[in-house]
């Protein structure tokens, strides 16, 4: 049943459900046809009996035996060929008996021995079907046994009929049903494979194609706008997969074309050994600029695909800022900057040591770039309620109130007079910025042009050197 398709399960369940529901209905009118019948004829053979009683309370008080015997074969043997009747009193003497019941000569038992309700027994005389109702009853101070009969070959004629209209109805009934069912499950279904022909066509190059939305407000249409939400999703992250493809494949396109020209050129003509290893050490700065942003792009492409994983652990705020002051301050002196880091003592947080140290090296890169010669970048941590803030300040050019929102977008420079675009990539804050989110912080910036720039962002802080802190921040997060 389970490998079936949809529409051919439905039908076999409302087939199912119908002819059930007909085969016992049709049982249960049968039935209560019969029972009805039954009732009216046992109503019908008491009130005859009762006519007896009647007659036997109305006789006279000092009547004998013989006198009963004539006063009934005088009332019934005018009729008596049609009857079905017997009177009995209570020592076992005939009072009346009719043709048909000499002829059956059915038992008879005496009054005291019938139960109050009477009893009922069947029998076939020739082609007729008979029921009798054997009844006691009471008139004058002296008890009899009546038994009184009735035919029941109409009855039986119209329970038969019913009977045979019933089964020829209800299988054509429920022929009906599931032509009818098949019909309905087909209609029902018909919007999902209206559905699934249209999601046939949806493949990587239309992807703006939408799926229909019933005008119903009911669970198909429901289904077409999650699925539409979806393909939106799908769309865009294709477009951005597509963007960065092509973004990165335009950023590595200029660099490798000038080491090209640059090779081409020098090998045009011979040179002294000073002009080769000029050429050689500005070759060397542009393949480390490359080496950088292939980095770049593959740690994106890494945490695009959950690859980058992250395991959060106490960090102490000094060991992390002695190692980036390690390999940062020897940068920023030889780019006469003045570079100040400030710690608070003892100040521990929730982080991935490297992955810290990445995004640090990434800001600090970026105010080093921008931030004219003489002027000076700070390194900070400080605490706050029960979080460490970690900011990264300079007194550089400042990023245009415009520009701020985009920032943090792949491969995003924002278009500064006098600071070369080809020294950055503009991946550095979309890789810091998910950083951060691994750490359940946001990268924020404070800027305005020509005064400078904040970059900052909030960590979790914990109990210095607690063992139990670092089992529950020890996770993997991707
Ligand atoms: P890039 O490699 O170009 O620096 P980023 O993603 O790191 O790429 O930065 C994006 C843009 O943000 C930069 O091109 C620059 O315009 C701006 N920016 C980032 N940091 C600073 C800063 N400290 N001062 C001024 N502008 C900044």
């Amino acid at each position: 049943m389970r490998a079936l398709p949809v529409r051919i399960r439905l039908s076999l369940w409302y087939f199912a459900m119908f002819a059930t529901a007909a085969c016992m209905l049709s049982a249960a009118s049968w039935w209560m046809l019969r029972r009805s019948v039954d009732s009216t004829e046992y109503h019908d053979l008491q009130e005859r009996a009762e006519d007896v009683q009647l007659l036997l309370a109305n006789r006279k008080p000092n009547a004998s035996i013989e006198d009963l015997r004539q006063q009934f074969a005088s009332i019934y043997s005018i009729k008596d060929d049609g009857k079905w009747l017997q009177v009995m009193d209570q020592d076992g003497s005939w009072i009346y008996r009719s043709k048909r019941m000499i002829a059956e000569n059915p038992a008879l038992d005496a009054p005291d021995r019938l139960p109050i309700q009477g009893v009922l027994a069947e029998f076939h005389q020739g082609t007729r079907y008979v029921r009798v109702l054997a009844y006691p009853i009471a008139a004058g101070g002296r008890r009899y046994s009546v038994q009184t009969g009735i035919a029941l070959n109409k009855s039986m004629v119209l329970l038969t009929t019913f009977g045979t209209d019933l089964l020829l109805l209800t299988p054509a009934m429920i022929v009906l049903a599931a032509i009818g069912g098949h019909w309905m499950s087909r209609k029902a279904l018909q919007p999902v494979a209206i559905l699934a022909m249209e999601a046939r066509r949806i493949n990587d190059r239309n992807l703006d194609i939408r799926l229909p939305v019933p005008a119903a407000e009911d669970e198909l249409a429901d289904l077409s706008r999650t699925l539409n939400q979806m393909l939106e999703r799908i769309d865009k992250a294709f477009a951005s997969v597509r963007a960065f493809t092509g973004n990165a494949s335009h950023e590595l396109r200029t660099p490798i074309a000038l080491l090209r020209t640059e090779i081409e050129l020098t090998l045009y003509r011979n040179r002294n050994e000073e002009e080769y290893r000029a050429i050689l050490r500005s070759l060397h700065e542009e393949t480390i600029r490359m080496t950088d942003l292939v980095e770049n792009l593959l740690s994106l492409a890494r945490a695009d695909g959950g690859a980058e994983v992250m395991t959060l652990v106490p960090i102490h705020g000094k060991d992390l800022f002695d190692q980036v002051e390690q390999t940062w301050r020897k940068i920023l002196q030889s780019a006469m900057l003045d570079f100040c880091v400030e710690v608070q003592d003892g100040l521990v947080f929730a982080g991935d040591f490297g992955a810290l140290t990445r995004l640090l090296s990434i800001l600090l890169e970026n105010a080093a770039k921008y931030t004219p010669p003489g002027g000076s970048v700070r390194l900070s941590a400080t605490s706050a309620a029960d979080t460490v803030v970690l900011t990264v300040g300079d007194t550089g050019i400042g990023i245009s109130p415009t520009d701020i929102p985009r920032i943090f977008d792949r491969f995003f420079r924002a278009p500064q007079p006098g600071v070369s675009t080809s020294r950055g990539s503009g991946l550095g804050l979309a890789l810091a910025k998910w950083i951060a989110e691994r750490h359940d912080a946001q990268l924020t910036v404070e800027s305005s042009p020509g005064r400078g720039s904040c970059f900052s962002f909030c960590l979790k802080k914990v109990a210095p050197a607690s063992p139990e802190a670092a089992l529950v921040i020890g996770s993997r997060v991707r």
